[in-house]
């Protein structure tokens, strides 16, 4: 498996705020927040981008998914948050290491994040 930040926090080697972990992923806060709730939901299987994804990671996907609604809930934001997937560097993205962005915390202003 390769190395990336994720499982260099997963590891413990770089400290983190973890909010919920199981066998198959793990929350943290984003250490730069865009929104005053702003999580990042990480597989523990390194996956680069979403379009790296392969049809047995299916299962994992589903599972993600299902959990941002869990995590955001137990925060609180249940009702109203955002999810958001950077995929490609020309997208956003920096780690290379998908994750899903849960973001909320706040109203949504004409379905952007009122800052
Ligand atoms: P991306 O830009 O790849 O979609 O998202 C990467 C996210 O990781 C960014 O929102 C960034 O703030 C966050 N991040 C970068 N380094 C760290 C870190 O060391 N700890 C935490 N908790 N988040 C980080």
């Amino acid at each position: 498996m390769s190395e990336t930040l994720f499982t260099k926090i997963m590891a413990g080697e770089i400290p983190s705020d973890i909010l919920y972990e199981d066998e198959h992923c793990i929350a943290i806060r984003d250490i730069n927040p865009q929104a005053p709730v702003h999580v990042l939901l990480i597989p523990r299987q390194v996956i680069p981008r979403l379009v790296d994804a392969q049809l047995e990671d299916q299962a994992l996907l589903g599972h993600l998914l299902q959990t941002a609604g869990k995590v955001a809930t137990q925060l609180g934001i249940g009702d109203t948050f955002r999810l958001v997937v950077n995929n490609g560097e020309g997208a956003g993205q920096t780690v290379f290491h998908l994750h899903l962005h849960i973001m909320g915390g706040q109203g949504f202003d004409e379905g952007r994040l009122a800052r």
